[in-house]
């Protein structure tokens, strides 16, 4: 018996997540589209690209991750879709003393709420799609306010006055469209929450973050065509990205918000909601986010 992962050069990836390494652990396949993910470009991350690892392998690859980590983030894809497989990796990671994060769209409460009631979860990041419900359905693609907002907003609640130890981080991304007033009503969704909440900025689009994306394209044309080889890689990598930009990507905005400009508009706004002082995370630029102490805690 074992289960589908989106491996790279390695089942787990070493990263840093908040400032603090983590393995990171991909599963493959999701439920949403969202205009702006990266995953649809990556064959790698399709499920029927994902072999079965079995549960033995997965044991023994967080034995050795966790040497020298202290947590292990599961990350998608959508990692709610198999419930059995997070139940899996969470018990196999926190029996070995391990914490354990999950990154999710928040669409599957039903999946997810289980887990964590059992203990076996102590970070929870729910990736909205939007800072309102209509920009969710549309990011999401999935046209269904249900999926792609009420959930999410009810599994942060749930979760935080249920579990109120489990830390919840709301993470949005952000682009040079979104407005003051827009980052005003996400926090106040949560601002009657006791829990560990943190909000939590991704000031990215990061549509291509690993390089087997590029080396997938590269081997697969190698195959028709040797003189690719005549090619230095890095033009290669610049090709493939304009042709996955136009395919993929045209017509949205991926521009994130000048640095400095993010920096000043969120700390006004920690100033006008002091309930969020200490509580808000930016990740300024696509470096910072694998980076230590590159975030910007608010
Ligand atoms: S929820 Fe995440 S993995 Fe799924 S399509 Fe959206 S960005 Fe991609």
């Amino acid at each position: 018996m074992g289960y589908r992962l989106r491996v790279q050069e390695d089942v787990f990836s070493h990263k840093v997540d908040d400032g603090e390494r983590s393995a990171w652990i991909f599963t493959p396949g999701c439920n949403f589209d969202c205009e702006f993910c990266g995953h649809r470009a990556n064959p790698g991350a399709k499920p029927e690209s994902s072999p079965e690892l079995s549960r033995a392998t997965i044991a023994e690859e967080i034995d050795r991750v966790l040497r020298i980590n202290r947590s292990v983030k599961i990350n998608g894809g959508e990692t709610t879709l198999d419930p059995e497989r997070l139940r899996f990796l969470s018990s196999t990671v926190k029996e070995r003393g391990g914490e354990v994060i999950v990154d999710t769209n928040g669409s599957m409460p039903q999946n997810l709420l289980p887990i964590v009631r059992d203990g076996l979860v102590d970070q929870v990041e729910v990736g909205f799609k939007g800072l309102t419900g209509g920009e969710a359905i549309r990011r999401s693609r999935t046209g269904d306010l249900e999926l792609a907002w009420n959930r999410p907003l009810a599994l942060v609640r749930a979760i935080s006055e249920e579990r109120p130890k489990v830390r919840v981080l709301p993470t949005f991304v952000v682009t040079t469209s979104n407005t003051d007033d827009e980052f005003r009503s996400a926090f106040n969704m949560f601002s009657d929450l006791q829990g560990e909440i943190y909000i939590r900025i991704n000031n990215i689009f990061d549509p291509y973050p690993h390089q087997d994306v590029f080396d997938y394209y590269y081997n697969g044309m190698l195959k028709t065509d040797s003189s690719i080889t005549e090619m230095p890689r890095e033009v290669f990598d610049i090709m493939v990205r304009r042709v996955l930009e136009e395919k993929y990507f045209k017509g949205v905005n991926l521009t994130p918000i000048p640095e400095d400009e993010l920096e000043e508009r969120f700390r006004k706004l920690v100033e006008e909601m002091p309930r969020w002082k200490g509580r808000v995370i930016l990740v300024p630029n696509v470096v910072a986010k694998d980076m230590p102490g590159q975030l910007i805690k608010l």
